[in-house]
C-alpha cells in the first residue's frame, strides 16, 4: 500500500490553491509534477559541481562527467539495456524519434514502407512523413476500432518485405490504451523490419524491459516521469546505432576533424553533439531513483484503483462518452459530454482548481476517427487521490448544468 499523504508531501506544488481552490492536477499526461528530491538535485548540481562534461581535466568537470555517466548507467539498469552506450541522452521523445527518422533517410529507398499507427502523437507521425517525402518511401497506417484498439489483423496484412520500420506508441497519450507492442515487435521482426516504440506515456506507469521486448529503439521523455523538462532518452540496439549516421554535427561527437574528412566518436557520443542538458540528465537519474523507491508494482496497482474509481464515477454523468474502451489501459480517462465542447468544460472546471487537458492532444487523426474536435483528458498519477477524482466529477456535473 502506498502512503499517499506522505507521497503528496514530496510534491510542493500539490499543496497550492488555484483560483482559490485546492489544486487538483490531472494533466500528468502532459507533464508530471516534480518531487522535492528532484528540485533539490537540480539546485545541488548548480551549487556544487556545475562544469562542462567530457572535456576538462579539472575536478569539477570530472565530477560533472561522473554524475552524468552514473545517471546514464541508472537508465541502462532501469530499462535493462545491454550496454550503457545504447542509452542516448536527448531533449525528449520528439528528439529521439527525429534522430531515428533522420537516420533512416540513409537506409530507405523509394517504394520501401514505414508503418505507423492511428493512435500516434504527432511527434510519431510527422518525422516519418518527412522521411517518406525525402526518400520516396510510403507511409502505411494501422487502423483502430471504435474501442480505440489497434486492429491487429490489419497490422498483419500491412507487413511485407517492403516494411523497413514499424513505429507505435507503448501507451496512447490521447486515450490511455496500452498497445500490444510485444506482438507488433515480433511480427515486424519476422519480415526484417526495425521497430521503434514511443514510450513517452508508458515510463510514468511502468518499467520497460527493452531486452525482453526486443525493440530496436525505445524513446521517452524525462519530464513525464518526475524528471526535468528538456530531458529524454533514446535507447537503440548497438547494431542499429552503429548503422545509423549521426543526427547533428558538432563538438563531442567526433574522433578527428580535418577539412578533408571527419571521423565520428564511438557510441553514445556520436549522437550527442554539443553541450547537453547536463543538470537535467543527472537529475533524470534522481527521478528514476525516486520512482523505483516507490516501486512500479505499487504504482501500477494504485493507479488502476484510481482508473476504476474515475471510470465508475464519470459513468454516473448522463451523456458521457469515454474513448478508449478497453481493459488494457493506463490511468487515463478521455471523455466528452453530449452537446458540450470539451474546451468549455475544461475552462469551467479550471475555475474550480481542476487541471485537465482539453483538445486533440497532438493526436488529430484519432479525433478525426471519432469525428470530434477533442476530448477532456484526465490523466492520473500515483500522487492523485480518489477524493480528487470525486471533486472533478462534481465539477464536471456543475459545468454540465451551467452549459446545458
Ligand atoms: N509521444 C507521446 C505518446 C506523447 O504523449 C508525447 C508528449 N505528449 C510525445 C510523444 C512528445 O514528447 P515530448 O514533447 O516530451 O518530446
Amino acid at each position: 500500500m502506498l502512503d499517499i499523504q506522505k507521497i503528496r508531501a514530496d510534491f510542493p506544488i500539490l499543496s497550492q490553491t488555484v483560483n482559490g481552490k485546492p489544486l487538483v492536477y490531472f494533466d500528468n499526461g502532459a507533464t508530471s509534477q516534480k518531487p522535492q528530491v528532484v528540485i533539490d538535485a537540480e539546485v545541488k548540481y548548480y551549487n556544487e559541481i556545475n562544469a562542462n562534461i567530457h572535456r576538462g581535466v579539472h575536478t569539477l568537470s570530472q565530477l560533472a562527467t561522473d554524475a552524468y555517466e552514473i545517471s546514464r548507467g541508472k537508465v541502462k539498469e532501469h530499462i535493462n539495456a545491454k550496454h550503457a552506450h545504447e542509452v542516448l541522452f536527448t531533449s525528449g521523445t520528439t528528439h529521439g524519434i527525429n534522430l531515428v527518422a533522420n537516420g533512416f533517410a540513409s537506409i530507405l529507398k523509394p517504394g520501401d514502407e514505414v508503418v505507423v499507427s492511428s493512435l500516434e502523437h504527432h511527434s510519431n507521425i510527422v518525422p516519418w512523413q518527412m522521411l517518406c517525402e525525402k526518400t520516396g518511401a510510403i507511409l502505411k497506417v494501422i487502423p483502430i476500432d471504435q474501442n480505440g484498439e489497434l486492429i491487429v489483423s490489419e497490422f498483419d496484412a500491412l507487413l511485407s518485405e517492403k516494411t523497413k520500420i514499424v513505429t507505435v506508441n507503448h501507451i496512447s497519450n490521447a486515450l490511455g490504451v496500452i498497445n500490444p507492442i510485444k506482438y507488433i515487435i515480433d511480427k515486424a521482426h519476422a519480415v526484417g523490419a526495425a521497430v521503434l516504440i514511443d514510450g513517452a506515456q508508458a515510463v510514468p506507469h511502468l518499467k520497460p524491459d527493452v531486452q525482453e521486448l526486443d525493440c530496436d529503439f525505445y524513446a521517452f521523455s524525462g519530464h513525464k516521469m518526475c524528471g526535468p523538462t528538456g530531458t529524454g532518452i533514446l535507447y537503440g540496439k548497438e547494431e542499429w546505432l552503429n548503422k545509423l549516421p549521426p543526427y547533428q554535427g558538432g563538438g563531442e561527437m567526433i574522433k578527428e576533424v580535418t577539412f578533408e574528412k571527419t571521423t565520428y566518436a564511438d557510441l553514445p557520443h556520436k549522437f550527442e553533439a554539443g553541450t547537453p542538458n547536463i543538470a537535467g540528465g543527472i537529475v533524470l537519474g534522481t527521478a528514476i531513483d525516486y520512482l523505483n523507491e516507490i516501486g512500479f508494482d505499487k504504482i501500477h496497482e494504485y493507479e488502476n484503483e484510481l482508473l476504476e474509481h474515475a471510470t465508475k464515477r464519470l459513468n454516473e454523468i448522463e451523456g458521457i462518452r469515454i474513448y478508449g474502451n478497453t481493459k488494457n489501459k493506463a490511468s487515463v480517462v478521455s471523455f466528452n459530454i453530449d452537446g458540450i465542447h470539451p474546451y468549455d468544460i475544461g475552462s469551467i472546471i479550471d475555475k474550480l482548481g481542476i487541471a485537465v487537458r482539453t483538445g486533440h492532444h497532438c493526436a488529430q487523426p484519432i479525433m478525426n476517427f471519432f469525428c470530434i474536435p477533442g476530448t477532456i483528458r484526465a490523466s492520473f498519477s500515483f500522487y492523485n487521490t480518489k477524493e480528487e477524482i470525486d471533486a472533478m466529477v462534481d465539477a464536471v456535473k456543475k459545468a454540465q448544468t451551467m452549459l446545458s
